[in-house]
């Protein structure tokens, strides 16, 4: 079987179910000349928008580099689920920290996912289509667990979780696969590219300056500011950002020593019209209980739009279309001669304890990265520590200290992230068969 190579930033957006309906894209230009800036933030993923939306609102001078086009990687073809959390299984997050901090940092994240619902309806973000409700199913019989799990969060989070029973679960999801449920009336799915599309347009309004098609190639000190050198031009500031998720590229070591990029997959199906509620009766989206879970949900058009998998390699297989057929029609068979209109993949930016980076490297030069797959709503609170940090002097984002930089294992860490994927994979099977 052949692979192909993911991601090569600089060429147009992947045809996408976001892509088709996707708001203009921004079409800024190219920079071409020397400019001087305060803040240098570079990529123009949802970690990188949000950053030079959260500065500019604050008043100061921002110049924002993209190598594509604005949310042209993770942020543009993600499942567009929206949740509190992050990448870090919550329980390790405990285990690591205890309750209280952990409680804290899961605060955080409920922010997150609030400046992202909140933006969204203040400044009125055409196309973002947002829907709600969250709902994570278990492939096993597992309703001690589950209801375990939605105690804790309701009591010891002050965050209200329902548990779903498999009866009333399978009226929402029509699909034997699926035991216990445990529901989320705050989460949300959503149309990521267009948020960040919304939002970088609201940054030029506020005088930001967006330049697409520019790939930061070097930097370098200049006095007390730095100088970030791009093929056409050049960014002097006093600050600069780094939000390159998954997609570094040696412009600066230190991350790419540091970030594990992961590549993952979405299918979208043709719309399913009035089959839609055979197959799912909720707004809901669906999120499986795995480690590389499944996440589904229909879309506003009433498509089935399906993600999973997982690879270390970076490599997509040839076969990905049938691939992922087979992935949902082994939950929904009734699905099994539905059209799939497009299928694409992405590659996140993971560190290896999961958890994002947001500090200071060096003297003004900032990590904001590592979102891995809890983006949407750790994107928007990235940005918000990250100007709280710079205009203000703030220290939450010194809550993520915990979590330092971590090698990411040089050319191992990629097979160690497959291993620990098929050890987990491997489980996950015999739980179902042993209990299913
Ligand atoms: C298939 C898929 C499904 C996902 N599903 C979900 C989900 O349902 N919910 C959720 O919360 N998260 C999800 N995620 C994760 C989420 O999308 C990411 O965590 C988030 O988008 C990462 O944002 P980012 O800004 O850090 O990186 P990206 O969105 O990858 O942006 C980085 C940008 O930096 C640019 N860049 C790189 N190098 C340079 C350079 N040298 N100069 C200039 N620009 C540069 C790139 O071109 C790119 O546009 C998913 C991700 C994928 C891939």
């Amino acid at each position: 079987m052949t692979h192909s190579r993911m991601d090569r930033p600089g060429q147009p957006y992947l045809d996408t179910y976001y892509t088709r309906t996707m708001e203009p894209p921004l079409d800024a230009a190219p920079l071409t000349e020397r400019v001087e800036a305060d803040i240098c933030i570079i990529g123009g993923g949802i970690a990188g928008i949000s950053c030079a939306y959260e500065l500019a609102s604050a008043g100061k001078s921002v110049v924002l580099l993209e190598a594509g086009q604005i949310a042209w990687g993770a942020s543009g073809r993600n499942g567009g689920v929206v949740g509190p959390g992050f990448a870090a299984d919550g329980a390790a997050i405990e285990k690591k920290l205890g309750l209280k901090a952990a409680k804290k940092l899961f605060d955080l994240s409920r922010e997150g996912v609030e400046i992202f619902r909140s933006y969204t309806e203040k400044l009125s973000l055409p196309g973002v289509d947002m829907r709600p409700g969250g709902l994570l199913v278990s492939r096993y019989p597992d309703a001690q667990a589950m209801q375990a799990y939605a105690r804790k969060k309701t009591r010891e989070y002050g965050y209200q979780l329902n548990y779903v029973p498999t009866e009333q679960l399978r009226e929402l999801v029509h699909s034997d696969r699926y035991f216990d449920g445990v529901y989320d009336p705050q989460g949300f799915h959503a149309h990521s590219l267009n948020y960040c599309l919304g939002l970088a347009r609201e940054i030029r309004r506020l005088s930001g300056r967006i330049f697409e098609n520019t790939r930061a190639l070097s930097l370098e000190r200049q006095g007390a500011d730095h100088l970030i050198t791009t093929q056409n031009g050049s960014v002097r500031c006093q600050t600069v950002v780094a939000c390159q998720g998954g997609l570094v590229d040696g412009f600066y070591r230190t991350l790419q020593r540091t970030l594990l990029p992961i590549g993952t997959f979405v299918t979208v199906t043709e719309p399913l019209g009035s089959r839609a509620q055979e197959v799912i009766n909720t707004t809901a989206a669906i999120v499986d209980t795995r480690m590389a879970c499944d996440y589904f949900r229909l879309t506003p058009d009433g498509r089935l739009l399906w993600g999973g998998g997982m690879t270390g390699k970076a490599l997509e297989p040839a076969n990905l279309e049938q691939q992922m057929r087979r992935g949902f029609t082994s939950v929904f068979p009734q699905l099994s001669d539905v059209k799939i209109d497009a299928t694409w993949s992405g590659l996140l930016g993971y560190a290896r304890h999961r958890m994002p980076y947001l500090r200071e490297l060096h003297d003004g030069i900032w990590a904001a990265t590592a979102l891995g797959g809890h983006g949407i709503n750790v994107g928007p609170l990235i940005g918000r520590l990250m100007a709280e940090a710079l205009v203000e002097n703030g220290q939450r984002h010194k809550m993520l200290d915990p979590y330092d930089l971590t090698w990411n294992g040089s050319v191992f860490g990629p097979l160690a992230a497959d291993a620990v994927y098929h050890w987990e994979a491997l489980k996950e099977r015999y739980y179902e068969w042993r209990f299913a």
